[in-house]
């Protein structure tokens, strides 16, 4: 009876320890797969970087980031919406003539207008 007590008590704990072994290989799959996710989502970016180059040589340098961010915190809201009673956030300082066309006037704010994401591609897709 003893010996039968004894041989159970170990088979409970080499299951014990199979689960946390199981577990274990669970964990570190899933773990491995996350990785290979990151990992292919880094390489993703980068490529899609390589092609439309660097957000600096975009023209996206800390100058323009500080300047954006600070025209929107005095300009909150998107003109366009407001124009149509609606209250929506600013997220894009728009230029109302194109960079392309006046360069000097990047940082002029006769130039931009605050507008929405929405508000932005419409008047983006329309040339102005
Ligand atoms: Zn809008």
């Amino acid at each position: 009876m003893c010996e039968m007590l004894a041989r159970e008590k170990k088979n409970i704990a080499r299951n014990a320890v199979r689960s946390k072994e199981t577990m274990l290989s669970a964990l570190i799959v899933q773990h491995w797969s996350l990785s290979v996710i990151a990992l292919k989502h880094q390489y993703i970016a980068a490529r899609y970087d390589q092609q439309r180059g660097s957000s600096d040589s975009r023209g996206y340098d800390s100058k323009r980031r500080r300047f954006r961010l600070d025209y929107l915190r005095r300009n909150p809201l998107c003109l366009d919406c407001l124009d149509q009673d609606r209250v929506t956030a600013a997220t894009e300082p728009h230029h109302l003539i194109k960079l392309k066309i006046e360069p000097d006037r990047k940082y002029n704010e006769t130039n931009l207008r605050p507008l929405c994401h929405e508000c932005h591609s419409i008047r983006t897709a329309r040339g102005g």
